[in-house]
């Protein structure tokens, strides 16, 4: 038996890029079971998600504690979640991230794997939604499942252009993953927080949930106050004094609700670089 971890946040799919692996598995002739395992639901927040693929019938019903391989949606998430504990020895972590896999500073009897999901899911999808965007690379470094047989689980789940797109983003990720390599460094960096636990509860810096940072162009600012108004986690303070906002970054998840509620274009929404 194969036994899969996914780390993400919401709104990157992990828990859809997990059904589509098995799926896929079903389509090849093999049994499959995909869990999910949410913490807070909510956009940003980390969660989990699992699968086993084997040739005989899943019996088993509990997370899986020991997989062999990890798979990495967001690139800041490893500062949360420990995405290599428990991995079985010599299995595989394949993370999103423009690193090369010999500088993923982590470390263990396991094999590194990388791909920027998010440039291919912004460049074919739109948006930052991973999830498609590294089955590719899953279908190329694992071996255990056909991409052609990712694609028509794909069909199945998005039905017209949106499959096309996600399909697109597939084929991208299966050209441009690099590695598997030995993993480089002999000590993982310690993370503090559980494993299955979202963040949020746990860590109330919420800066690495971010995919885009808001930036604020205070020339432009004509102080309308709406984006302090409109964000959900509180995150914008306002300055009686200079009538214009500020952002607290360690509560800012960059969901861009500032951004988009600015009547005058004064917040850029910057990719963060992982
Ligand atoms: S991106 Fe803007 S609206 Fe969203 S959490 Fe950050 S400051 Fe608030
Ligand atoms: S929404 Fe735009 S213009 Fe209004 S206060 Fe915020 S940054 Fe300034």
């Amino acid at each position: 038996m194969i036994e899969i971890r996914f780390h993400g946040r919401g709104g990157q799919g992990a828990v859809t890029a997990s059904r589509i692996i098995a799926i896929a598995a079903y389509e090849e002739g093999q049994y499959s079971q995909a869990i999910p395992m949410y913490g807070t639901e909510r956009r940003g927040a980390p969660l989990t998600a699992f699968v086993r693929i084997d040739d005989q019938r899943v019996r088993e019903r509990e997370l899986v504690h020991n997989p062999d391989i990890s798979v990495v949606l967001d690139p800041l998430i490893a500062k949360q979640q420990a995405v290599v504990d428990n991995l079985k020895a010599g299995g595989l972590v394949l993370l999103n991230t423009q690193d090369e896999p010999e500088d993923v500073k982590l470390g263990g009897d396991f094999k590194v794997a990388t791909v920027d999901a998010t440039t291919i899911a912004l460049e074919t999808l739109g948006r930052p939604i991973t999830n498609t965007a590294i089955l590719g690379a899953f279908a190329k470094v694992t071996g255990l499942i056909k991409v052609e047989s990712i694609e028509k689980a794909l069909k199945k789940t998005f039905p017209g252009r949106l499959g096309e797109m996600n399909i697109a983003a597939v084929k991208r990720s299966y050209e441009e993953v690099k590695g598997p390599v030995q993993a480089t460094v002999k000590e993982a960096p310690e993370v503090k927080a559980d494993i299955h636990v979202g963040g949020y509860g746990v860590l109330k810096d919420v800066s690495s949930w971010r995919v885009f940072t808001p930036e604020i162009d205070e020339d432009k600012c004509i102080g309308c106050k709406n984006c302090w108004i409109f964000c959900p986690e509180t995150a914008i303070e306002w300055n009686e004094e200079t009538k214009k906002p500020s952002i607290r970054y360690n509560a800012c998840k960059g969901c861009g609700v500032c951004a988009n509620e600015c009547p005058v274009n004064a917040i850029e929404m910057v990719r963060v670089e992982a």
